[in-house]
């Protein structure tokens, strides 16, 4: 490679890892496999080993990422935790042997361990008592998850160890409770967790103790940081001992011969699909304790241990059929329908094939039998056909020339890679833009979801965005599965979301290439929505961030008569499009809010961001400084709490949604 081709691969690579670290520990999030990630993160290491001169002293190899949120209290750590190097082919487990080896002769057992795939944790005990807990952190600090830790059941409070230990493991969901969970959360019309490891990670940073015990954590011990103990002299004992002190221990296999060591990859690669957790890997280490404190350390992690890492999962399942679905901007994708497979903790019934060349790339027909494989263990993804399965006179799956929904004849774009329907009346567009502009990521008004929006549509009530605020609710009270509560419910809901932020009615109105974070870019330059129709492309582009094809989007949007209209009969509706006024109105401004309990249908985000939006102060402790106690079902003993001063005004969700309306 070039050095400045280097120079530049780096940097790609370094600001991936850092941006797919902070998704995965501050948001519990994942947009590529953890194998991918990891896969990224040594590459970086090796590039900076080989291209010292292009190492900076900031490199996200340095340090292990952090799942510190900003808004925590951190507790410093006794001893450092590492993370362990990776192997990712059972050829690198067999280099880690032999590099061990070579180090040290002679017999020498390793303890085989079950990797879970969980949030790591650090259990800090004085005299025989649970003092604290904490995330790992950075290593060095970790988030204080103390009350949360202590919902769990099986984790001992009381130990018969009495010097200080610190007892690490892993958090972990199991994925029985894992699919109770997103099921509730799914009819509640909630974001379903991608995977257990999500669930988790996302469980235990909750703010409210009360909801961590619901989601029924579990959670398993392989090692210390602090501790003394001289009867234990390597892991197999440690592992022992720590089980005997009443802790769940993770499964482990204990030998000092390589090759069954190196046997275990392929039994636990089939093996784990019959537990009830999540494992993505096998940890292998030399159990001698003298043994290890000989090979040593690096500056991240030990010589000592590696980390084996699964690859993702495969599953073969029948293509039942091929969906074309019309999305709001008229782009049609196909989307395999399938009989169901388990994969990889959950079960599958449809993947997206993405476009027309994706179906010609795998070579698809009708009634294959297609090889599946998740991505990260989260979305979906068909990588292949059976050919040996594939009956003689399979038919081709063609492309349709025509819109599936209105009949226009599809315009084809980029090779073919993209398909279009370019009727802005067809059906599934007005639907999908419709939901868009309702969906909870832009002007988010409850209760008008797909479903409902439908039914309006099939009834003649709304045929387009604007009409959402002319709803006749007495009509709509008499539909199928509706009535005198919904409505209400509903025409709330509308009148709400004219006082909407202006950057989401903007991301609303579905600008090509103007999602959330751009509207909020323009919102910055833009405090109405008049200044920002009069703007050129030159205006839009002259702002930070603002690319040519988004700042042309913009302008083409609203030079369309159509749109103009659409925003002229949004205004008349009472629709505020002027940042200032929608900031809600200020009508909690300088009040301090505690929210607790369960409100209706609201996830406690929402809720946070109603008081914000109109001004108020969002807190998460009772004290005699706090205004209002939002109060709703199951609330706890923030409750109680707040009962005990006068000063606080304890208020239900019917009150609350009085004052900003
Ligand atoms: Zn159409």
């Amino acid at each position: 490679m070039k050095v400045d081709k280097v120079k530049n691969k780096i940097e790609k690579l370094r600001s991936e890892v850092k941006k797919h670290n902070d998704l995965y520990y501050k948001k519990s999030q994942s947009e590529i496999s953890d194998f991918e990630f990891d896969r990224m993160l040594k590459n970086l290491e090796e590039l900076e080993e080989q291209y010292p001169q292009f190492k900076e002293s900031a490199s996200p190899t340095d340090f292990v990422g952090s799942d510190i949120s900003s808004d925590s209290s951190i507790i410093t750590l006794n001893t450092p935790m590492y993370s362990l190097d990776k192997a990712f082919s059972m050829e690198e487990v067999e280099n880690f042997f032999s590099k061990v080896k070579e180090k040290e002769t002679g017999n020498m057992p390793f303890t085989c361990e079950l990797k879970l795939d969980g949030f790591s944790v650090n259990l800090y005990y004085d005299n025989g008592e649970l003092i604290y807990a904490t995330t790992r952190g950075d290593g060095i600090v970790g988030e204080d998850i103390t009350e949360n830790i202590k919902t769990i059941p099986s984790i001992p409070l009381k130990i018969s160890h009495k010097t200080p230990i610190e007892v690490r493991g892993e958090i972990i969901l199991n994925i029985d409770e894992f699919d109770r969970i997103n099921k509730e959360r799914e009819s509640n019309g909630e974001k379903v967790f991608a995977n257990p490891r999500n669930a988790a990670a996302g469980s235990i940073k909750l703010k409210d103790p009360a909801r961590v015990k619901a989601r029924k954590l579990d959670y398993k011990i392989y090692s210390v940081g602090l501790f003394e103990e001289s009867s234990v002299d390597s892991q197999y004992k440690l592992l022992e001992y720590l089980r005997n002190l009443g802790f769940k221990i993770v499964e482990h296999y204990y030998s000092d011969n390589v090759a069954d060591l190196i046997e275990q990859c392929k039994i636990w690669d089939k093996g784990r699909d019959d537990l009830n957790y999540m494992v993505d890997g096998l940890v292998f280490k030399v159990s001698h304790f003298s043994i290890q404190d000989k090979i040593g350390h690096t500056s991240k992690f030990p010589k000592w241990a590696v980390a084996y890492k699964f690859k993702a999962k495969e599953a073969e399942t029948k293509l039942l059929s091929v969906d074309f679905q019309v999305g709001r901007t008229g782009a049609v994708t196909p989307v395999a329908k399938l009989n169901p497979v388990y994969l990889a903790g959950t079960t599958v019934s449809r993947a997206t094939l993405h476009n027309a060349n994706e179906i010609k790339r795998l070579g698809l027909k009708e009634g294959d039998y297609v090889r599946l494989i998740k991505s990260g263990e989260i979305v979906p993804k068909i990588i292949g056909v059976n050919l040996d399965r594939r009956s003689e006179n399979a038919k081709s799956i063609i492309f349709p020339e025509s819109c599936p929904v209105c009949s226009t004849q599809l315009i084809s774009l980029d090779n073919g890679s993209k398909s279009y329907c370019d009727n802005l009346n067809c059906p599934a567009q007005i639907l999908r833009r419709i939901e868009h502009f309702a969906s909870r990521d832009t002007v988010g008004i409850r209760g008008l979801g797909e479903s409902v929006i439908q039914q309006l549509l099939d009834n003649n009530m709304i045929e387009k965005i604007e009409d959402i605020y002319s709803i006749d609710y007495e009509k709509f009270a008499s539909l199928p599965h509706q009535g005198k509560r919904s409505a209400e419910k509903l025409q709330k809901a509308v009148e709400v979301s004219k006082t909407q932020k202006l950057g989401k009615l903007i991301a609303g109105l579905g600008i090509r290439f103007v999602g959330l974070n751009t509207a909020k870019i323009l919102t910055d330059s833009y405090s109405d929505i008049d200044s920002l129709m009069k703007a050129t492309s030159a205006d839009l582009f002259a702002i930070d961030k603002i690319g040519e094809k988004t700042a042309d989007a913009v302008v083409e949007f609203f030079s369309n008569k159509e749109n103009i209209l659409m925003i002229k009969s949004l205004k008349k509706s009472g629709v505020v499009f002027n940042k200032i006024e929608s900031k809600m109105s200020g009508k909690l401004t300088g009040m301090s809010f505690v929210v607790t309990g369960k409100i209706e249908n609201y996830t406690r985000k929402e809720l946070n961001d109603l008081i914000e939006d109109n001004g108020g102060k969002v807190s998460s402790t009772v004290s005699s400084k706090l205004d209002y106690l939002l109060a709703g079902e199951n609330a706890g003993s923030k409750l109680e709490k707040a009962r005990k001063f006068n000063t606080i005004k304890i208020i239900s969700g019917q009150d609350f949604f009085d004052k900003i309306r």
